[in-house]
């Protein structure tokens, strides 16, 4: 009953278009079916490390080019969609437009991702879900964390624990025009685990995009040092 009045509120408060053509949605929906068709979502081939999708045929497993020679601190990245205008406007407006309601659909759509055999071990497993953290500077400037937002709907739906695990303990410059190295150095001591964390036999990372790794990999880095023998990364898309 409180659910079903929520969806009440939720249909006053968000006027039930889809947030990219504008049709119609059912109560609380931003995106409608034609829209999220349009979306493309990680198919074979793509790169078993990092999800990337590669042109052409490919018979088995493969490493793109960037996972080639990395050492990752994860088993793997699954991306649930490659890169489109549609979900790039979707992630970018939760993100730089404040559109919360957007988590939950991204969310919805992240949750394909589970779909992967390689993730039967952490759903039966019951493996917890660690949103990437943001540092608290940013986090006061945007008012919320976007992979937070988005492991919270995606751990109800999929029956799997949240575990807000990693804190942000410095602040890094934005990534973007830093090369691998670069990325890394600035990585360095920028997440410890948060007090009481005790790790397990796994762990799933959750951001909104995967992009070069560097900050996934540092992640992992600290929850397996905390002592979380797996960890597997679980993104919206693949940058
Ligand atoms: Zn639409
Ligand atoms: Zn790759």
């Amino acid at each position: 009953m409180i659910r079903a009045g929520l969806s009440r509120v939720l249909d006053l408060v968000y006027p039930g278009v889809c947030h990219l053509c504008g049709a119609g949605v059912p109560g609380g929906r931003c995106l409608c079916a034609g829209c999220a068709d349009a979306l493309s979502p990680v198919v074979p081939p793509f790169c078993s490390t990092c999800g990337q999708g590669y042109d052409g045929r490919v018979e088995g497993a493969f490493s793109c080019p960037n996972c080639r020679d990395q050492k990752f601190a994860f088993e793997f990245a699954r991306p649930a969609l490659f890169r489109s205008d549609g979900i790039m406007t979707l992630v970018h407006d939760l993100k730089y437009g404040r559109r919360l309601e957007l988590a939950r659909e991204l969310a919805d759509l992240a949750a394909r991702s589970f779909e992967d055999p390689r993730l039967g071990e952490a759903l039966e497993g019951r493996w917890p879900l660690v949103p990437v953290p943001l540092h608290r500077r940013r986090f006061h400037w945007r008012q919320f964390n976007q992979s937070l937002e988005i492991a919270r709907p995606l751990g109800r739906r999929l029956g799997l624990p949240l575990a807000v695990a990693l804190k942000r303990i410095r602040p890094t410059e934005t990534q973007t025009r830093l090369s691998r190295a670069q990325r890394q150095k600035n990585l360095r001591g920028a997440f410890a685990v948060r007090r009481g964390v005790t790790g397990g036999e796994g762990a799933v990372l959750v951001d909104d995009v995967f992009t070069t790794g560097s900050t996934a990999h540092e992640c992992a880095r600290i929850l397996r040092r905390a002592g979380f023998q797996k960890v597997i990364v679980v993104t919206v898309m693949r940058g």
